[in-house]
């Protein structure tokens, strides 16, 4: 299993909450906001909550959202944009950066989607499902909100939009992907604006003075890359590197002054390419540190979920050279880890790594 929501509660204890806690929607104490950033000041280091929306410490940090597929527009040949709307994404909080959010999709049955429903009114709903038969039990898969649409006059007008890929071999979302239609009801799991601490599911954490980004990976680290590089202030700069299906596929990434971006398209393994592309171009920068031992991971038995915060690195670090942030396949993702680390000598206190997804292995 990779990624799921039990073994993302083990990778990120470190940060604080388990992931299960948080996404279960048990009340975490508020975490410290992190220092406005010279570089980063100009974006949401919290949830946006808008004027209206009363914030509270007691509400579930996560919950369930309903929506319907309002559109699906092909924005590249892999790249698909789901545009989600209903009253429900009012309270959907929106920090930004790599949130991500969770698919939640009813198994086959005439009482599928009433099982979702049940578990999305019961409190302890992640324990419920844990105990589903899994014949019945809804699958759920991780997406990177691409953009929250708050319409805090007219919340029915809500809306949130998730990028997502089509991807061979296929497995339930990516069915979903193919086979979607506008109308269709979709639950989420996602941060809930009312709740007053930090929700977790942001991953993107630089120090506060960062002088140079390393944004790297492949197609479902695209979004969240995007994401970024639209939040960050013109003032940033730095380098995206990442490796895409389709030569098309690049049209997908939106410009940024202070960035070179460099995407190559597929040719043979997953994550060749974007090997190749971190020979080529990336040069080592103000930051680095002697070259450490990255103490390699099983990819195919742990989760490769490595993301410094707290007073060991990350925001609580005052300011770095480089601040790396590499997402995707797990094998791709350990060889970049192993060259920047051990190679480069990255300073793995200000370097976040994260396997998004694992080749010949499902989700849950
Ligand atoms: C934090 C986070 C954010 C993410 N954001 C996005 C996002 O915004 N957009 C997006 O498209 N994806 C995103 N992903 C990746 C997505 O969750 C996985 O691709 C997921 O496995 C898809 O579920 P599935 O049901 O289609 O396939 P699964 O049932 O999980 O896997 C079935 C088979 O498909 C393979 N597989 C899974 N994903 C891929 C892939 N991308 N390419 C080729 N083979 C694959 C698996 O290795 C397995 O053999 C994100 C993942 C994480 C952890």
């Amino acid at each position: 299993m990779q990624t799921n929501l039990a073994q993302s509660a083990g990778a990120v204890a470190q940060r604080g909450n388990t992931a299960a806690q948080r996404e279960s929607g048990a009340a975490q104490p508020a975490a410290p906001r992190r220092a406005a950033s010279p570089l980063t000041s100009q974006t949401p280091a919290a949830p946006r909550r808008g004027r209206i929306v009363q914030t509270d410490a007691a509400a579930p940090p996560f919950r369930f959202f309903n929506s319907q597929l309002l559109k699906i527009t092909q924005l590249t040949p892999t790249m698909r944009r789901f545009t989600l709307r209903g009253a429900s994404l009012n309270q959907l909080a929106d920090p930004g950066f790599d949130q991500r959010i969770k698919l939640v999709l009813p198994t086959a049955g005439e009482s599928a989607a009433a099982a979702v429903e049940e578990l999305a009114a019961a409190s302890d709903w992640y324990q419920r499902w844990s105990e589903m038969p899994e014949a019945v039990r809804p699958v759920i898969r991780t997406y990177t909100t691409r953009e929250v649409r708050h319409c805090d006059s007219a919340p029915e007008l809500s809306e949130v939009d998730i990028d997502a890929v089509v991807h061979t071999p296929a497995g339930p979302a990516s069915r979903w992907v193919q086979s979607a239609q506008p109308g269709d009801t979709v639950w989420l799991l996602g941060p809930n604006r009312r709740y007053s601490g930090d929700s977790g599911g942001l991953d993107f954490v630089p120090p506060p003075v960062t002088m140079w980004h390393l944004l790297a990976g492949d197609e479902t680290a695209a979004p969240a890359i995007s994401r970024i590089l639209e939040q960050l202030p013109k003032a940033a700069n730095g380098i995206v590197l990442l490796e895409l299906p389709n030569p098309a596929d690049g049209a997908y990434l939106p410009h940024h002054p202070g960035f070179k971006i460099f995407v190559t398209a597929r040719k043979d393994a997953h994550g060749e390419e974007l090997f190749r592309l971190f020979s080529q171009n990336f040069k080592v920068r103000a930051g680095v540190t002697e070259r450490q031992d990255p103490c390699d991971i099983d990819v195919d038995r742990e989760l490769l979920w490595e993301v410094p915060r707290g007073a060991a690195g990350g925001a609580e670090l005052q300011s770095t050279g480089v601040y790396a942030w590499v997402a995707g396949e797990a094998g791709m993702v350990k060889r970049i880890r192993r060259y920047l680390i051990r190679d480069m000598g990255i300073d793995r206190r200000s370097a976040a790594f994260m396997g998004y997804w694992r080749e010949g292995r499902a989700q849950d």
